[in-house]
């Protein structure tokens, strides 16, 4: 495929924002085996193809296994992902469970289904990492995910908590690794409609949208047209956070605070207007023509 300037422009920057998470959060070190889930949606395709040519070009030796789950739902084109693997030389796993049979059966109609799903799709590919010797596991969320996610803590759960770049599982056995945590939606989506990837429709299972979650995506949606740039500026305050300006007691030692103290970072703001930066103009890959839409296996 003859590639254009744009889907090239549009690689190289995916390819510098991947390359400064995975550096940023040392999330892939020299021997490490990667197991790199993908659904066949837009996100793990373009995280798969990233991590190969990072792997490619990188100074450390790291292994990377792809791994598809066929959850058995009915119209899951199960030949795609093996040959589109094949015949790009990743070495891949195919697991065959049939979750949708389980969730269906536990959960009464109209009930929403994500959440028993998700929690076996995690067993099985926790089982999967250890069955391979897989230390990480990575995961195709991107920096919309984790703003979205943090305003669903925030809305509705009351918690100000989103998503982190890296995290240890439960049992401690392996790390889990978000290599697009820099990344928007909506570059990955034009770098997968240009790249052709073999996309599987991700509503197989006839589960709605979560609907909190389409809330939240339609108002950030909303703001960044109104105002270019607030995902991007939500993203970087997640990693600029100052506990004693918030009002948690296991983050900062409120009761304890006395005169004569050191001042906290940031300092005393009781009576100064907040300081605002100039908005955060948007950066991303210089605009260009867009792709076609989607191709959607086996439909
Ligand atoms: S949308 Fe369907 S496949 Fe995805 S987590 Fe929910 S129930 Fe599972």
């Amino acid at each position: 495929m003859e590639r254009s300037n744009t889907l090239q422009r549009i690689e190289k920057w995916l390819l510098r924002e991947t390359g400064k998470a995975i550096a940023d959060y040392n999330m892939i070190e020299e021997g490490d085996t990667v197991l790199v889930c993908v659904s066949g949606g837009k996100d793990s395709h373009t995280l798969l193809h990233l991590l190969r040519i990072l792997q490619a070009k990188a100074p450390i030796n790291f292994r990377l296994i792809a791994m598809n789950l066929d959850q058995k739902q009915p119209g899951f084109p199960a030949e795609v992902l093996p040959a589109y693997f094949e015949k790009t030389g990743v070495d891949f796993r195919i697991i065959e469970a049939d979750t949708y049979s389980v969730v269906k059966e536990k959960i009464p109609e109209g009930k929403t289904t994500c959440s028993l799903c998700s929690r076996l799709r995690r067993g099985i590919i926790y089982r999967t990492a250890k069955e391979l010797g897989a230390n990480k596991i990575a995961l195709g969320h991107h920096r919309d995910d984790m703003v979205h996610t943090l305003f669903l803590n925030l809305i509705f759960g009351g918690k100000l908590k989103a998503m982190p770049p890296k995290l240890v599982t439960d049992d401690g056995a392996h790390v889990v690794i978000r290599p697009l945590a820099y990344c928007a939606e909506s570059d990955i989506a034009r770098y997968s409609r240009g790249m052709e990837f073999p996309i599987i429709p991700c509503n197989l299972c006839g589960s709605q949208d979560n609907l909190q979650r389409q809330k939240i995506r339609e108002m950030m949606q909303e703001w960044d047209q109104k105002f270019p740039g607030r995902t991007e500026a939500v993203f970087s305050a997640l990693q600029n956070v100052v506990p004693s300006h918030l009002a948690d007691t296991k983050l900062f030692d409120f009761k304890g605070l006395k005169a004569g103290l050191t001042p906290a970072a940031e300092g005393d703001t009781l009576f100064d207007p907040p300081e605002l930066p100039p908005m955060l103009a948007p950066r991303g890959p210089l605009d260009g023509d867009d792709f076609p839409l989607p191709v959607v296996a086996g439909a």
